[in-house]
């Protein structure tokens, strides 16, 4: 948008940040403030090579992923630490349909992409489906939004219909790493195999806690003929 529109539009219809309610000024698109983006915790330069998770010290694997012989996927990478700003911005994003979070979720996404991976590394970028009645009640797929806004960015397309949730599952955030694992298996299903023959899929998905729920992907695409999947995340627990 147009950069004086925008300061008018503002002026008009002050807009407020999404996160801390305050009025400020808000660049084009925008919807979390300048302060709040600064408050963010991101994932610093020691963390788990295989799931993602931050560490405190210099080490290759977090202590769960040193013992866990059942990963299926290559890489988990997240952006940032599930808390404070970024746990308030994804859950207002998710369960208060503010979608017009997704540009400042995206970019944030986008800046770890940049970070941990090239240009061409994947052929699909492939969203972790929502159940559909998870869909009709949020309306849309948090996770679809931010894998678009990435595909704008970088060109890979999305892979939107490939991946479908065909059973309903519990909260994952109600049970321990295990019953995680469990309670996700066989939840999917893929739907399209031609799309996924040969292919590097990366797999997005706004939290992850464990991993299991894009393991459980992982497994699948590379039942259907992916060779290499990975999983990009917004935020690590
Ligand atoms: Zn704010
Ligand atoms: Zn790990």
């Amino acid at each position: 948008m147009n950069k004086y529109l925008n300061i008018i539009l503002n002026t008009i219809f002050p807009l407020k940040c999404e996160v801390c309610r305050q009025q400020v000024p808000l660049s084009a698109g925008a919807r979390i403030c300048q302060s709040c983006r600064g408050k963010i915790l991101l994932i610093g330069d020691y963390f788990c090579r295989k799931c993602g998770k931050s560490l405190q010290v210099e080490t290759a694997f977090c202590v769960d992923c040193h013992r866990d012989d059942t990963l299926y996927y290559e890489s988990i990478k997240a952006a940032g630490i599930y808390q404070g700003v970024l746990r308030e911005s994804i859950h207002v994003f998710k369960y208060n349909r503010r979608s017009c979070l997704g540009p400042d979720l995206g970019e944030f996404m986008l800046s770890s992409y940049q970070k941990h991976f090239g240009l061409n590394s994947f052929d699909k970028l492939v969203p972790v489906p929502l159940h559909k009645k998870q869909y009709r009640q949020r309306q849309y797929n948090q996770s679809e939004v931010l894998a678009k806004n990435l595909s704008r960015a970088t060109g890979i397309p999305v892979a939107v219909n490939v991946l479908a949730r065909i059973r309903g599952t519990r909260p994952q955030f109600t049970l321990n790493r295990q019953e995680r694992a469990s309670n996700i298996r066989n939840a999917f299903q893929v739907k399209n195999r031609d799309w996924l023959k040969g292919s590097k899929v990366l797999v997005i998905d706004d939290i992850c806690t464990t991993g299991s729920t894009i393991n459980e992907c992982a497994r699948i695409l590379k039942q259907a003929g992916a060779i290499e999947v990975h999983g990009l995340v917004l935020a690590h627990a």
